[in-house]
């Protein structure tokens, strides 16, 4: 595996590549980003996985600060996962001239996260467009578990870059139930068992929620009792009529963002 911080020397290594699959971390590797990065090298010549812990997209100081960083923990797991590149790239090498404000991108991304998160997806979008005019892959993959992220860069890259195809990745859990995260590095373990009685509850009464026989109110008083104080959403949504060309079959997911003391866990079941 070739690490590579700078730009122009990544380039030279994978500009002649004709099938090139990447897939954007912010490291703290697990299991969910192993399953991207399976998929990618089974679908692809050659793969990209970066990592960067994009400060723009952070809301908040300290979110940013706390961040899981074991950068030689995660290049022991590429390594063994047999990763062509792993970038690690200089920001200044990605932002020049700063981040850029004028992006445009979906207005689903004024729902769920976007309301606790002004212009989180806008830099998203505005970090992979850079990534992708970077390394010009062929396909970008993306994990279900931020299925709004997913939707709003799936949107963004059919628009901007025709020839990229975003590739969506089924979500990844603990025996448990947690998806895998990177933020779960932060919990305790009393805070990973209130986690899983979230996963549950919600997979239990997934259709009792969604056909509204149990009301968000009750769902919210359910979190409560197992120990949530603070929740910033729980929707149920239709994910195949968020963002146009729709998909005839439904599919409902309850969208979930709560906190755990410090930590911001979003799901969606
Ligand atoms: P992150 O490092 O959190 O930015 O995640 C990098 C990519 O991995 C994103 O596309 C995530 O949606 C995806 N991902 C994170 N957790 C999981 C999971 N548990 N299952 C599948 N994909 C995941």
């Amino acid at each position: 595996m070739k690490i590579i911080s700078n730009k122009e020397k990544l380039l030279q290594f994978i500009q002649n590549e004709k099938n090139l699959g990447f897939v954007p971390t912010m490291g703290a590797i697990h299991e969910g980003h192993k399953s991207l990065i399976k998929k990618a090298i089974k679908e692809t010549n050659k793969i990209v996985v970066s990592i960067y812990i994009n400060k723009p997209q952070f809301n908040k100081k300290t979110d940013y600060k706390k961040y899981p960083r074991i950068l030689n923990k995660d290049i022991a797991i590429l390594k063994k996962l047999k990763v062509n590149f792993l970038y690690l790239p200089i920001s200044k090498q990605i932002y020049p001239y700063g981040v850029n404000r004028k992006i445009k991108i979906h207005n689903f991304s004024k729902q769920l996260c976007g309301k606790y998160r002004k212009g989180h997806f806008e830099a998203i979008a505005d970090v992979i467009d850079r990534f992708i005019k970077i390394i010009k892959p062929k396909k970008i993959y993306f994990g279900e578990k931020d299925m709004q992220q997913l939707k709003i860069i799936e949107d963004f890259v059919k628009r901007n870059h025709q020839k990229v195809m975003v590739v969506g990745c089924k979500t990844i859990r603990e025996k448990n139930g947690i998806a895998y995260s990177s933020r779960n590095f932060l919990l305790t373990q009393e805070e990973k068992k209130k986690a899983s009685k979230v996963y549950f509850f919600i997979k239990k009464n997934k259709s009792a929620i969604i056909n509204k026989n149990i009301s968000v109110q009750n769902v919210k008083k359910e979190f409560k009792k197992i120990g949530i104080k603070k929740i910033e959403y729980i929707v149920s949504k239709n994910i195949n009529k968020l963002i146009k060309p729709y998909k005839k079959k439904n599919n409902f997911k309850i969208f979930i963002a709560y906190y755990l003391n410090k930590t911001r866990l979003i799901d969606n079941i």
